[in-house]
């Protein structure tokens, strides 16, 4: 997979390209990420990107040519893949917004298996031209319900997210399969050395070295908690069905005397 993006500060990105499981994806090249400073294509003495908002009031918005500028930078960049590899992979250009499709993980698994390419566009203060979003943006999407000061964070969440699922980057596949969301449901707890951590033990099950035993009691632990924590899922999940768990988990809630 390929990814640029699009904001004012680059550097911030190092965050996601030095560190932890996407850095050594990134450094691996099992993805390529490069940012795009819509200040390299302006053409004033200030580097200038913003501008006040038509009908006054506070603050500033992006204005769309510097924007649409390095968009154009991105896009090159990523058909160059396509040049060299043969095969022309579609692109799709998001940009983080409070007003976006608020991110969930099934919209992370699509895209980590989409084989496309990505923009993401990073807004500052009042955030982008309205025009630039209706001319060339695909998608917005949200983080949360909440105002982050611009978009950079908002990008490397969901570069983080998908990056981790991408084949070969995780070591163990399992451990994403069973993380939380991806299969309805919250994860089970998790237990390390010592055995004994100030006067409190671990569930005896997981000392005991029987398989079948451990996984039925993981999974008893990930359904009770999401009953007790994110009951919505449980519901949402008993509507739309899901992979894998389904019918283990109709018989565990018919136990439970839950519909
Ligand atoms: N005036 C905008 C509004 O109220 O919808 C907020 C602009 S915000 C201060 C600046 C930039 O941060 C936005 O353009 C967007 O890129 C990013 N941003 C802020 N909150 C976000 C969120 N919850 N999810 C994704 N991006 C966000």
């Amino acid at each position: 997979m390929n990814i640029a993006i699009v904001s004012i500060f680059p550097e911030m990105f190092e965050a996601i390209s030095r560190y932890g499981v996407s850095g050594r994806a990134i450094s691996r090249n099992e993805v390529n990420v490069r940012c795009f400073n819509p200040r390299d294509y302006t053409e004033d003495r200030h580097r200038t990107v913003d501008e006040r908002p038509y009908g006054g009031g506070p603050g500033m918005v992006m204005m769309p040519e510097p924007l649409e500028k390095a968009l154009a930078g991105a896009t090159d960049w990523l058909d160059s893949f396509t040049q060299r590899q043969g095969e022309r992979r579609a692109i799709k250009v998001v940009y983080l917004s409070p007003q976006g499709e608020k991110l969930k993980q099934q919209k992370v698994n699509e895209w980590a298996d989409c084989g496309s390419d990505f923009v993401f566009i990073a807004g500052r203060y009042e955030g982008i031209d309205e025009r630039f979003v209706e001319l060339f943006v695909d998608c917005e999407i949200s983080i949360g319900d909440y105002v982050l000061s611009g978009g950079e964070l908002a990008v490397m969440v969901v570069i983080d997210a998908i990056v981790r699922l991408l084949p070969g980057v995780l070591g163990d596949e399992n451990s994403a399969r069973e993380d939380s969301f991806m299969q309805g449901l919250l994860d089970c707890p998790h237990y390390t050395r010592p055995t004994d951590y100030r006067g409190r033990g671990v569930p005896k099950v997981l000392l005991s070295g029987d398989h079948a035993k451990i996984a039925q009691w993981r999974f008893e632990q990930a359904v009770e908690r999401t009953r007790r924590r994110r009951p919505d899922l449980l519901v949402k999940k008993s509507e739309t069905g899901g992979e894998g768990w389904d019918e283990r988990l109709a018989q565990y809630m018919r136990g439970l005397k839950i519909k």
